[in-house]
């Protein structure tokens, strides 16, 4: 359901009126770190707002506005049925909302990954494209209740302020938890200090009640470096999630996590190599979902761009090889912690061609992995019981 208000139209000949009454309301300063709530430190002057028109609906309805109804109420339906869906306590599902890498083809949204559990929902990364992806699932925005983030590659955080936005200008009434290592209090307050605006603008328009000002933006909360070994940052209802150290070197810093409820758990890879702090996560999961790289098949890449004479492309296909996990190791990995159900997300190269993920993804994996394996598109989910 859309709810983009229109834009401020109050132009038309009227010079713009700067009421400072307005803006002392919003003139909020900063948190002293930058790391809590929504910056409004720098607010722009607003123009008057335009009287509405008054709410005059006819009855009976007419036929256009009978058809709205009718399929809005189909929508609400729909979206009802995957909330209960997702946040049934008895389940904990995992959901794929992106599964590509930053390399082209994009026929798929960047890292999300979405774990509902006891009611909870946790997402982990939100690349580009997270947000429409997880609206056009049904997700339900406004009970986001925290947001991880591995590490700060774009292809991780680039879709990050449109969660915040969404999900408040959907209903979510407390400002949004994102989790990080260090730096995360800089990320989380420079989507803050950008949406301050947007945030200003809606609350101006339609009014406190609808869009109370307090509620906007992220707190960020920091991770201190877990190690491998890992530690629990987050604590709900029976929900532990631990963050660790996994290895994506030049990065730092660079985390994986690990979900448990109720004796099940989900380990979400982030970007690594084969790395203990991986090894760690992974030990025993029910569902491993992780990011992998066919190397093999990235050299023949390579290669490829060599002969065309593109260097460039060459040296970072080169490069990326060092920072990510092979098909054969992940494989080997899975298999030796006992992962029920491997989930392959962040694949590189993203392929749509099923014989073409049989040779490049499937063989390889199956023939080391004795454990259900799960070639994840967007919006592939993956359920586990609990008692
Ligand atoms: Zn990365
Ligand atoms: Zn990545």
């Amino acid at each position: 359901m859309k709810t983009h208000s229109a834009g401020n139209s109050a132009t038309n000949g009227l010079a713009l009126i700067v009421s400072l009454t307005l803006i002392s309301l919003f003139l909020v300063a900063c948190d002293e770190s930058g790391s809590s709530g929504a910056c409004s430190d720098d607010l722009l002057p607003l123009a008057e707002t335009p009287p509405a028109p008054p709410a005059e609906c006819p009855s009976p309805p007419t036929p256009v506005s009978s058809t709205i109804e009718a399929q809005i109420s189909a929508i609400q339906a729909t979206a009802a049925e995957v909330t209960d869906t997702l946040l049934d306590p008895d389940v904990i599902t995992v959901v794929t909302c992106g599964t590509a890498s930053p390399i082209p083809p994009r026929t798929r949204a960047q890292s999300c990954t979405a774990v509902f559990v006891n009611g909870q929902f946790l997402l982990f990364d939100a690349g580009d494209g997270a947000v429409p992806s997880m609206e056009n699932l049904n997700f339900p925005l406004p009970d986001l209740t925290a947001v991880f983030l591995t590490h700060y590659h774009s292809d991780h955080i680039a879709d990050v302020g449109e969660a915040i936005s969404r999900s408040w200008i959907l209903g979510r009434r407390t400002p949004l938890p994102v989790y990080g290592g260090q730096a995360v209090e800089r990320v989380v307050d420079g989507f803050n200090r950008i949406y301050a605006l947007d945030y200003n603008y809606r609350t101006a328009h339609h009014g406190e009640s609808l869009f109370p000002p307090e509620t906007t933006g992220a707190d960020a909360r920091l991770i201190p470096d877990p190690g491998p070994i890992g530690s629990v940052v987050y604590e709900e209802n029976g929900v532990t999630v631990s963050a660790y150290t996994v290895d994506h070197s030049p990065i730092l810093p660079a985390l994986g996590y690990r979900i448990d409820y109720e004796g099940k758990s989900v380990a979400i890879s982030g970007d690594t190599i084969d790395t203990e702090g991986l090894r760690n996560m992974s030990q025993g999961a029910d569902v491993l979902v992780s990011e992998v790289m066919n190397k093999s098949f990235v050299e023949d890449a390579e290669c490829a761009f060599g002969r065309l004479g593109n260097e460039d492309n060459a040296a970072i296909f080169r490069d990326i090889r060092t920072y990510h996990i092979d098909v054969e190791e992940l494989a080997e990995l899975a298999e030796d912690a006992d992962v029920g159900t491997l989930v392959l997300t962040h694949q590189v190269p993203t392929l749509d061609d099923e014989a073409q993920i049989g040779l490049v993804f499937r063989a390889p994996i199956s023939a080391i992995y004795g454990g259900e394996l799960v070639v994840a598109v967007d919006g592939t989910s993956v359920t586990v019981p609990v008692n």
